[in-house]
């Protein structure tokens, strides 16, 4: 288990740590097999209909554990009071298991939802939505991107959402809709446009609530990724035709759906890094676990006893505590200094921690041979899960974009420190 030594936790922070631990490893990783069997055969319409009916049991469990909703920070009266900090700990653990978060109601994408909802809903909203997400009795879905446009530049996107009297009308095709295949998703919340407003780029774009079960919406498809289809969860194409909702469905108000997905997007990136950790962690575990299995020798010796097994297992662990020192100090700098102000450390955080991932796992499934590809084990399912957060939650080259953009914003500064080094050199040479 990592070494959280270094870090000043509370009392508070360390029980629910220690908590966390025992409950993933002692009840979600053997939970995950019966999790797997009890969902209706690949392929069947079933499968978007079941729910696992352990996941209600973990989740009844976590509540008796008091590990339950903890991702909302201490700045919200519905929360458990923990830093960003303290969480990104407990959200590590919770990575390193397939159905811990869901257990613990700190899954995306109703964590973000959750987020926004608290940050920028009004009472009714919260009474209607809020809610019963944070009892872990419906879940939710977030719908930004399109088909049709590059969605990782949001000013792009182009379902439009139109006033009519007392009502709001949205019309648009939104794919990749993590979550939309569950039954118990009863809200989305759909970004869309103003057409025609006069508003600068970033302000003609809105944010509504449209329950789920609204006449108009079809679920078109679920989108696998590699072959995996994610059910009863699910990656969906939605197709919104002329779909009608009270207009006082509209989140913070017309034209704030930037100010509402950079609200939302920033904690929600940071806890798929923090996940992602996790899981990177149980990756390395099967790779250590393989490279010293008394049973498994090539050319005489073990596999660790090669220099070059062993070497790539160091490398895994000193790549992946690389990456979660940024991880710890972009939670840290949120709770500094706010979301806005940490968007940097979340950036390169965003970059880092996939990729890392990614070779972690790399190394582990080559560790295995062919086992590793296999669904034997976890490690492939792992691989393509993570895959997807290069592209999710912002491409790389977007956030290396933002990144490049502050990075610039010094230049100014440097150039002046540097003339001003050649002076003083010059002055003091004059001086000799
Ligand atoms: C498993 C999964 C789950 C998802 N869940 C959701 C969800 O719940 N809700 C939702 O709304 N969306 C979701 N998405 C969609 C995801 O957020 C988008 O795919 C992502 O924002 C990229 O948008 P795009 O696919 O339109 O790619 P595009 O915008 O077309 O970009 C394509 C590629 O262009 C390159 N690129 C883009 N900008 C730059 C640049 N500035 N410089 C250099 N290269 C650049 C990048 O390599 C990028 O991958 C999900 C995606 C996946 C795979």
């Amino acid at each position: 288990m990592a070494n959280t030594s270094f870090l000043q936790l509370s009392p508070r922070a360390q029980r629910l740590l220690k908590t966390t631990q025992d409950f993933v490893e002692q009840e979600c990783i053997p939970a995950e097999a019966i999790y797997f069997a009890q969902m209706a055969p690949i392929g069947s319409t079933d499968r978007w209909l079941v729910v696992p009916p352990i996941i209600e049991q973990l989740k009844a469990k976590a509540k008796e554990l008091g590990l339950w909703n903890l991702f909302l920070p201490k700045i919200y009266p519905e929360g458990p009071g923990l830093t960003n900090l303290e969480y990104a700990l407990l959200c590590e653990v919770l990575g390193r298991s397939f159905i811990a978060p869901e257990a613990t109601n700190t899954a995306a994408p109703d964590t973000g939802n959750m987020e926004v909802l608290a940050k920028y809903g009004n009472q009714k909203q919260k009474d209607k939505w809020l809610k019963p997400l944070m009892e872990g009795k419906i879940r939710s879905a977030f719908c930004m991107t399109e088909p049709a446009v590059a969605s990782s530049d949001a000013t792009n996107i182009r379902t439009a959402i139109s006033r009519e009297g007392d009502s709001y009308v949205i019309t648009g095709r939104k794919w990749w809709i993590s979550g939309a295949g569950d039954p118990r998703c009863k809200i989305y919340l759909v970004m869309g446009k103003h057409h025609g407003s006069k508003e600068e780029p970033h302000r003609q774009q809105s944010v509504v609530l449209v329950p789920a079960d609204t006449p108009g919406i079809t679920v078109v498809r679920p989108l696998p990724v590699f072959g995996y289809d994610d059910a009863p969860h699910g990656h969906c194409e939605i197709l919104f035709e002329n779909v009608r909702v009270p207009a006082e469905n509209m989140i913070l108000g017309e034209g704030r759906g930037f100010e509402i997905i950079q609200g939302r997007l920033g904690p929600g990136r940071i806890h798929h890094c923090m996940r992602a950790i996790g899981m990177a962690s149980r990756a390395l575990d099967y790779h250590l676990n393989r490279a010293t299995d008394p049973a498994r020798k090539t050319f005489g010796k073990l596999l660790h006893q090669h220099g070059s097994a062993a070497h790539e297992l160091a490398l895994s662990r000193i790549e992946l505590e690389q990456a979660r020192l940024m991880v710890l100090k972009a939670a840290d700098t949120i709770d500094l200094h706010g979301p806005k102000k940490a968007m940097v450390e979340i950036a390169m955080a965003k970059v880092v921690v996939p990729t890392m991932a990614l070779k972690v796992m790399d190394r582990a499934i080559q560790a295995h041979g062919a086992a590793g590809v296999s669904n034997d084990i976890p490690l492939a399912y792992m691989y393509a899960s993570m895959r997807t957060l290069r592209i999710a939650d912002g491409p790389d080259e977007v956030h290396i974009r933002q990144i490049a953009q502050t990075e610039l914003k010094r230049a100014a500064q440097v150039k002046d420190q540097l003339k001003h080094k050649e002076e003083r050199e010059r002055s003091l040479r004059s001086r000799l």
